[in-house]
This record gives structure tokens, sequence and C-alpha cells, in this order.
């Protein structure tokens, strides 16, 4: 018998291997630094703001942080996630270059506005990479939110930090808090911009993050040691119901938090005090970083429904009940006078069962934009003419075209 083997490819393949091995997790990546940067977790078992009750909805599988990994040739052709935003085996990453010219490269660890941009959406420049075939090796993957990217000199060995910005076509494709609407302030908008909050915002869309599997005691977070009680007394006595939105969560009391107002976890005075569903507090400043899931946002979103509570009746309002994830589309269609939505808007089939929830619903129209495939492949099924996010943000014109032509919105 004769083997031919054609050693060129056995060592291409290896070498991909190798590459594919080592851009799983080359260093765990720092994503709890500090006091300041602990994550929260959706309500996490035992946690100090729900119930205590081990009600957790971690049901998936632990996320390993992904840091400094090189993408191969077919894990760029395949990063464009959910939203338009970047992912790799299910989670939420971003992009970057991590090597630069040796001028560049000085420049870059001084000051991280000289160095290369971290992607954070499939942008109109990574769109170009890819149709150019130029990205192979070049790209790296990573979920840092710690302003420390890992970059290095093209021509010597030299490596460094830096705390590179945010990639400016990257924030006009989502319409990040509004950026590609005239009049919000472009550069207010790229200053203030944090890679933390960047995937806070965004959590509901994947289904899995290393920021909310890290387990920590409520010590370790800055509670104090009664705090898990204090805070069953405080929503207890406002009758687990939120302070903000007014959603009764009696029945589901580990989505109800008990927030500081000032920010400060030791101050457990009442007045510093406030009860709010984990959706409302997302959204409050000082929240101490959660990454709610779409489920419990849904779920929220239903309560609210079935407890008759009235429909948005302007753009802040909807600002305040939608997941913080469609804020690119909002900003638009605020900004191009559509009509008010309904935010959640549950669709039944025949049997009346729930098998959709629609983020921002027209329901006179039959029109909507959703979250996720699921419940577009649904709702569709209901005969509704749906939108996925990034559809809304590609071609807003064709969602105001739907909602123009229905005369009933
Ligand atoms: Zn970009
Ligand atoms: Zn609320």
């Amino acid at each position: 018998m004769k083997l031919e083997i054609d050693l060129g490819q056995l060592w291409s393949n290896v070498n991909k291997m190798g590459r594919d091995k080592a851009k799983i997790t080359l260093e765990p990546a720092p994503v709890n630094t500090g006091g300041s940067g602990s994550p929260n977790g959706s309500g996490g078992s035992g946690g100090p703001e729900g119930d205590g009750g081990g009600r957790s909805r971690q049901k998936h599988e632990p996320a390993v942080p992904i840091e400094g990994g090189a993408l191969s040739e077919e894990s760029f052709k395949i990063v464009e996630g959910p939203g338009g935003l970047l992912q790799k085996d299910g989670q939420q990453i971003m992009m970057y270059m991590p090597g630069h010219y040796p001028e560049r490269f000085e420049k870059a660890l001084q000051d991280g506005n000289d160095g290369n941009r971290m992607h954070v959406a499939f942008c109109i420049h990574l769109e170009k990479m890819k149709q150019n075939g130029n990205y192979d090796t070049k790209y790296f993957a990573t979920q840092r939110i710690d302003d420390q990217f890992s970059i290095h000199d093209n021509k010597s060995d030299r490596k460094g930090h830096a705390a590179l910005k945010v990639c400016k076509y990257c924030l006009n494709k989502l319409n990040y808090d509004g950026y590609a609407v005239p009049g919000r302030g472009k550069g207010a908008i790229f200053k203030d911009f944090s890679f933390e909050a960047f995937f806070e915002r965004y959590a509901s869309f994947f289904s899995s993050h290393p920021l909310r599997e890290v387990p920590r005691t409520p010590q370790e977070k800055g509670y104090t040691k009664d705090w898990a009680e204090v805070s069953r007394r405080y929503r207890a006595s406002r009758n687990y119901c939120c302070e903000e939105c007014t959603v009764d969560l009696n029945d589901y009391q580990y989505l109800l938090h008990s927030h500081h107002v000032n920010a400060n976890k030791q101050d457990n005075r009442n007045e510093n005090l406030r009860a709010l569903c984990i959706d409302c507090h997302s959204k409050q400043p000082y929240h101490d970083h959660m990454l709610v899931s779409v489920e419990d946002r849904h779920l929220i979103a239903q309560l609210r429904q079935r407890q008759n509570m009235p429909a948005p009746a302007n753009w802040s309002h909807v600002f305040d009940l939608a997941d913080p994830g469609m804020n690119g589309v909002m900003h638009f269609l605020q900004h191009n006078h559509a009509p008010i939505p309904v935010v959640g808007q549950d669709i039944q089939d025949e049997s009346e069962a729930v098998v959709a929830t629609l983020e921002l619903a027209w329901p006179t129209a039959q029109l909507a934009i959703a979250i996720t495939v699921e419940d577009a492949v649904a709702a569709r099924q209901q005969g509704w003419n749906i939108f996925s996010v990034e559809q809304a943000l590609a071609t807003p014109e064709h969602v105001l075209g739907a909602l123009r032509q229905s005369r009933f919105t």
C-alpha cells in the first residue's frame, strides 16, 4: 500500500489547528478589576438583590472570556452577530488589529486615540477588509473592558497595552446613542463611550457572557453584611412593585432589586433606597453593572401588559421601557417622527399561547422590530411584518415606508 501525503497541506492544517486553539483563550481577561467593576449578574442565585431563593436564570454554559485571540479567516467571515454586533461562539466580542507600525506603536502607548480602533460592530471598515480578503491573523477578538488592549510593534517584538478608542464607523452603524442622528453631538458620544456600558447595553442579544458568570459575595460587591435582609424588608415595604414603572413583581420577586440612589452601598437609609425591576434598574445611573437577559426583559414586558399598564405616550417613555439594545433604532425612529410603538408586544397563536414578544410593535399595522430570530419567525407565521434590529438600522427607510403605507398607524 502506498500512502501519499501532501506535507505542505498537512502542515498548514496543523498550523491552523494550533492557531485555532490559541485563539480560545491566551490569558484570562481581567474583567473584574477593583471594587467599582463588579458584575451583578441578573438575579444570580443567593445574590443580595433577588429573593435568595436560588431562582437563577443562568442556565447557559459558563462562558470562557475571549481575550487577544487571533481570528482565523473562517471565524472572520462569521463574526457578524445580532443587531450588527460582533460575535464569536455565541458571545459578544470586539475586534482590533494589535499590530502597529513603530511610530504609531509609541504614540498609541502614550495616547490610545493615536492607535488602531476597536471595532464593536461589523462596520464598513471591516466589511471592506472582508471583501479584500485582508484579514487573516491580523485581527484579534477580545472582551476586555478595562481599556488595556494588548498591542505590539509590527517591526520588532515590542509589546504593550494601550487604551485604544472605539471605531466611529461602528458607532455610526449602530447609531449608538443616536450617533448618526443630526444634532445629537457626535464628539460627546465618542468621548463618553465606555466599553463596559457598551457590553451591558446589548447583553440581552447574547445568550452567554463572561461578565455574567463571575460569582461574588455581597461583601465583595461592597454591600453591608445584612444587605440581603435590608433589601428584602425594603422591597416588601413597597409591596414588591417597581417604584419606576410600577410593575407588580409579587410573583417574580427575584426580578425586583433594591437600588442605592446615591451609589453608596453602605448607605441603607430608606430614603437612599428604591425598589426597581431589573429592567428599570439597568437604566439607572450608578446601577452597578447588570447584564439583563432577553428572557427577563420580556417577562417584565409581559407583566406590564397583563397588568394593563398604559402604553408609552412619548418617545422618552419608550426609551424607559424598551430593551437598551434598541437604542440606535429608537433614536432613528424618534428623529424621523415615526408613530409611538408599543413595547414588548405579546403575539399569541390560535390556542392563545404566547409565541413571541416583539420589542417595538405597531399592532394596528401588524408591523414590529424583533430582537431574537425565534420571535421574528414565530410572529411572521402569525402574519406580522417583522424587521430585525440590524435591518431596521441598515434600511430604516423600509421601516418608515411600511409604517407610512399602513393607513392604520
Ligand atoms: Zn468599526
Ligand atoms: Zn420597572
